[in-house]
């Protein structure tokens, strides 16, 4: 018998791309553990601290950076965001998965990283939007944001979609069930590969 360690899925695409749908279903099905993040921007409506985001303060945040409490961290869109190591690290050592949402530059120091546990762990994914328009039309949607907010978010939101190559895949955006039909299929697949069994 083999059991294996767990994976880190790391998921990556401008806002409005789908991911975090993705990431939540993943979790909603127990499939993986969400890994949630945090952040110093203020929660938008209806969501939860501790559920969404842990909301903290830009002074708590910055504690919590000098005490070493981050995989990674990164400013995006003029807030910090981070990963914190106990989100993540004994999820994986007692072979859970764990599925985490974050940008292209958390993403590169994720990758840069020197800890074979998190190195062995990492599988990464690209999200991509259909197109421009259909990104446009999805962030306007949502209705959370102001116009301002919007036309940062599209100028982020290119810039960002210049990395997808850095990532091992790429899911372009279809209907909700295919993208996360593939999504899962990763997944699966991932959990198959020998470098992960451990005999016991
Ligand atoms: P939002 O404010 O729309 O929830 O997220 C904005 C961006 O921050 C998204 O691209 C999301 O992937 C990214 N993000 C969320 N959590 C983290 C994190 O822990 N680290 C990093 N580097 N980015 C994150």
């Amino acid at each position: 018998m083999s059991s294996r360690t767990g994976i880190i899925l790391l998921v990556s695409g401008p806002s409005g791309s789908g991911k975090t749908t993705l990431c939540r279903r993943l979790a909603d099905e127990q499939e993986a553990i969400y890994s949630t993040s945090c952040t110093t921007r203020p929660a938008r409506e209806g969501e939860k601290h501790g559920h969404d985001y842990h909301f903290l303060s830009r002074d708590e945040f910055e504690q919590r950076i000098a005490s070493g409490e981050f995989i990674e961290y990164a400013e995006v869109h003029g807030n910090l965001y981070g990963t914190l190591k106990s989100e993540v690290m004994d999820h994986i050592a007692t072979g859970t998965d764990v599925v985490m949402d974050i940008d292209v530059q958390g993403a590169k120091l994720v990758r840069s990283c020197t800890e074979t546990n998190i190195c062995n762990a990492l599988v990464e994914i690209f999200v991509m939007p259909p197109s421009k328009e259909e990104l446009r039309a999805r962030l306007t949607g949502r209705g959370t944001d102001s116009n301002s907010v919007i036309e940062l978010r599209m100028k982020n939101a290119i810039d960002e979609m210049k990395h997808w190559k850095e990532y091992s895949y790429c899911l372009i955006s279809s209907t909700r069930e295919e993208d996360y039909n593939s999504f899962k299929a990763l997944l699966i697949a991932e959990r198959l590969k020998t470098s992960r069994l451990t005999n016991n």
